[in-house]
């Protein structure tokens, strides 16, 4: 029997992309060590030589997320995947949640809670803003039989960064275990898994890590793995099941199957936290909010304002007013089509009234910085809005002169 032809008509060879500048919510640019890193042989995921490089993984998590906790490890999917996982082994069905939304990410938590069967008490925060701990305080008092308190530390969708470590105390003083978003923060804002208390949180490879997305980094206190260890139901997903996860991630030796690892993603992944350790977390944390510094200074010469109040903005994630009577549209397309650079779109309510400028990771760069406020500013006159022709990069410049970069500047 001849075979059918479904091949597309017109001829497909290789896919070869442009090379964008990533200043949107996520992916940010992938640094050249990382993307060389993936192109390497790969190896069998049961391969001593791949073992010794997920312990040194694991090893470079710990670090990263500032803890002891043996399951530290990175989940095969990306950041979503590890959010369903804290929840799918955390919750038996019954279980009180109380989860915090202000943004788009804090729904998807309740989302999970109510699909695991655990009943989601909800803290609301208008977008823009932080989590309030009062608020917090108030609905754990009237929830005592609350279990676990979930929130988002880095809200991409408007770069508010709420108040962690009072968030953990609060949960602790009310026997709460915590679930914690950190996919925005990681690598970008300080973190302190153990002085915090924080008992399952979980990232992703694509913010400030810059590392191709579909990897979530996590980590799981003593209290989790008790807790899953001794769970009289069998936790409601095969793949995500912790217990089973230990068999291949947990120790050094005698791994045992259990799915195929990606290999050459978490090869990237591991150089993305070497070098992240080679420069420092400190240093990371240090350059991102120099450059937010730098690309705000800039921002003022076009009479571009901040969603968020200063005090908690993430120096990552630039929410700013897009200005008014101008086809927003039109000038995120012509920054991808004549610059090849993406920024990100408002969501929800700010959708239409806000863009998102990201500076993660390796976008989180002098260049970028530059070259994006020079290019919007470009595209903005084009289109008939009154700015001073160069002022932005000028006071970028001045910005950064002010702000000498600290000793063994790497990035
Ligand atoms: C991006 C993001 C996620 C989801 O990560 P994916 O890799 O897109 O699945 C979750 N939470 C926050 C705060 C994020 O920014």
């Amino acid at each position: 029997m001849a075979i059918n032809d479904f091949r597309p008509t017109k001829e497909v060879t290789t896919f070869y992309p442009p090379q964008r500048v990533l200043m949107g919510p996520g992916p940010s640019d992938t640094h050249p060590r990382v993307l060389a890193a993936m192109a390497r042989p790969t190896l069998g995921h049961l391969d001593p030589v791949f073992s010794n490089m997920m312990e040194e993984l694991k090893g470079l998590l710990r670090y990263s997320f500032q803890t002891k906790n043996m399951m530290t490890f990175s989940v095969s999917g990306p950041g979503s995947v590890g959010m369903e996982m804290c929840f799918v082994n955390m919750i038996v069905p019954g279980d009180k949640v109380v989860v915090c939304s202000n943004g788009v990410f804090g729904p998807r938590m309740v989302e999970n809670v109510e699909r695991h069967g655990g009943i989601a008490v909800v803290v609301n925060d208008d977008w823009g803003k932080q989590v309030d701990p009062q608020k917090v305080e108030d609905t754990l008092k009237q929830n005592p039989d609350a279990k676990i308190l979930a929130f988002v530390h880095a809200e991409t969708s408007t770069g508010a960064l709420s108040d962690a470590k009072t968030l953990c105390e609060i949960a602790r003083r009310h026997d709460c275990m915590t679930i914690v978003d950190t996919v925005t923060s990681l690598g970008g804002s300080p973190i302190y898994v153990d002085e915090w208390g924080i008992d399952a949180i979980y990232s992703g490879s694509q913010k400030c890590l810059s590392c191709p997305p579909g990897l979530s980094p996590v980590s799981f206190s003593e209290r989790v793995t008790d807790l899953v260890k001794n769970r009289q139901e069998k936790v409601h997903s095969w793949f995500m099941d912790l217990n089973q996860l230990l068999s291949y991630w947990g120790g050094s030796s005698a791994r045992t199957y259990h799915h195929t690892a990606p290999t050459n993603a978490l090869y990237a992944l591991h150089e993305s936290l070497v070098m992240l350790a080679e420069e420092g977390l400190e240093q990371s944390w240090a350059r991102h909010e120099r450059n937010y510094q730098a690309l705000k200074a800039g921002f003022a010469t076009m009479g571009i304002n901040y969603l968020v109040d200063a005090e908690y903005r993430l120096p990552q994630l630039n929410s700013v007013f897009i200005p008014e009577g101008i086809d927003e549209k039109e000038v995120r397309r012509k920054l991808l089509n004549e610059y090849s650079l993406e920024i990100g779109a408002g969501l929800g309510a700010f959708a239409g009234k806000v863009w998102r400028f990201g500076l993660m990771g390796t976008s989180s760069r002098v260049e970028n910085v530059l070259f994006c406020l020079t290019s919007l500013e470009t595209v903005l006159s084009e289109i008939g809005v009154k700015v001073e022709r160069g002022a932005a990069a000028a006071a970028a410049h001045q910005n950064y002169a002010a702000n000498p970069v600290p000793t063994s500047f790497s990035g």
